[in-house]
């Protein structure tokens, strides 16, 4: 018997970047302080600083100073005069300067669709050990190369049973002619 799988009403959306073959996303915000400082190792800086900043690079500088420059690590991410007292207060540090990277990733990928939509959990019967399971239990998946399609959660048999999923167009006008009544 060959099971048939119903597009979920009320779960169509349109992308609104329909086509698009690429995306950027937003990875988080980083920031980075330059400072000097005087009489403390890098070493003692971090210490005092308690892990908020892990102080990575120095230069030694005439008069016994450095110039540092360190990763905030402190989360959530402090605000810039946050950072400033705490270089201030703390170690005495001047020429302070804040770079505040935005992280993010751009990654190709197919064209999105213009709808995305899902598919209603249908209850049905497994073939091999007639077994009630539901359509979302079901994968397919690769095992040693070998593509198994239709795995029953229940057996793991694969083609454990026949699914027709609905398609958009006829499922468009399936709902078109229900919003008519
Ligand atoms: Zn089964």
């Amino acid at each position: 018997m060959k099971y048939f799988v119903k597009i979920k009403e009320g779960s169509l959306i349109e992308n609104e970047r329909a086509g698009a073959t690429m995306s950027t996303y937003y990875m988080g915000t980083s920031k980075e302080v330059f400072f000097e400082v005087y009489g403390l190792s890098n070493i003692d800086v971090e210490k005092v600083l308690d892990g908020k900043i892990y102080v990575y690079i120095y230069n030694s500088i005439r008069g016994g100073g450095m110039k540092a420059s360190g990763i905030v690590v402190k989360q959530p991410l402090p605000d810039d005069e946050e950072v400033i007292m705490l270089l201030r207060e703390k170690v005495n540090a001047i020429k302070i300067r804040i770079d505040v990277k935005r992280d993010v990733k751009t990654v190709q990928h197919s064209p999105i669709p213009k709808y995305d939509y899902e598919y209603e959990n249908t209850k049905i019967e497994c073939f091999v050990c007639k077994m009630d399971i539901m359509t979302d239990e079901i994968i397919s998946d690769y095992d040693d190369d070998i593509y198994r399609e239709n795995i029953c959660p229940n057996c793991n048999n694969s083609d454990c049973c026949e699914l027709e999923y609905e398609k958009l167009d006829d499922f468009l006008e399936r709902t078109k002619q229900l919003n008519k009544v």
